[in-house]
């Protein structure tokens, strides 16, 4: 699967250059790695100059160049298809800036990009693109946003309810960003429109700030932040005629998700 891809983006990017530079000593070899963790592939690539003997005179000689190229993959990073293809994508683009550009010292320089891009162009409908970066990104399906301090809850599946649960590191009130909800498109000047809680914020921050100014309560943007969280919490339960004798804390267990 691995190797089908790499030829694959060997043959439409440079027509099979690479495969065939290295085709003297084995063609780009993959190596799975159990040991690398902190990137989740490396290009490794070395030129030997062989001079051969090519008739019986001692001037009888020609020099041979191999290339020895490999790509090593690590296996506890990468766990989905559309990872090792981006991957591989990423590392391919080290070896035509190595091979083809013959540019070793500035690897993810104006050469590096240039493949980028080109590769990107290819299989963008494939789920590719190449960045500078060695960190592959986790693409979430869900995301929520704590309104107050900012921090990202990231998940795979719908797991966090805003109006249950809330920000493990400040008590902020959590709204979805991706999906998108609705109520919370952009706008025609490409800002992004509140949702339904962003706007439950806006209305009633001064006002929970202001009581609890009267009641002498410590009035910190976290404080009143959860604050209001607690009316929007209440709000709904209202609206939704569901008494919840019991708002559900969940903050332990999100913190304890957080990766
Ligand atoms: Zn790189
Ligand atoms: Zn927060």
């Amino acid at each position: 699967m691995a190797e089908a891809f790499l030829a694959e983006v060997d043959a439409a990017i440079t027509n099979g250059r690479i495969a065939e530079l290295s085709s003297n000593s084995g063609g780009i070899k993959l190596v799975w790695s159990k040991t690398l963790k902190t990137t989740a592939g490396r290009a490794n690539w070395r030129r030997e100059q062989i001079r051969l003997r090519s008739g019986p005179l001692p001037s009888d000689t020609r020099v041979e160049i191999r290339h020895y190229c490999s790509i090593e993959l690590a296996e506890k990073v990468i766990d989905n298809e559309e990872r090792l293809y981006n991957v591989l994508a990423h590392e391919y683009c080290h070896l035509t800036t190595f091979m083809i550009s013959e540019v070793r010292n500035n690897p993810h320089g104006a050469e590096f990009k240039s493949w980028g891009a080109k590769v990107t162009a290819a299989f963008k409908t494939r789920g590719i693109e190449v960045t500078t970066k060695h960190s592959y990104k986790i693409d979430y399906k869900y995301i929520w946003e704590c309104v107050a301090c900012g921090y990202e809850f990231k998940r795979h599946s719908k797991s966090v309810d805003p109006v249950r649960h809330s920000c493990g590191r400040c008590k902020g009130l959590l709204v979805q960003t991706k999906p998108c909800p609705r109520g919370g498109a952009v706008d025609k000047d490409g800002k992004k429109q509140s949702g339904e809680y962003q706007v439950f914020v806006k209305e009633n921050f001064s006002r929970v700030k202001k009581e609890m100014d009267r009641r002498g309560e410590e009035t910190a943007m976290g404080k009143v932040m959860a604050a209001v969280a607690k009316d929007y919490k209440k709000m709904k339960a209202a609206k939704a005629k569901e008494v919840e004798s019991q708002v559900d804390d969940l903050e332990a267990a999100i913190e304890g998700l957080m990766i």
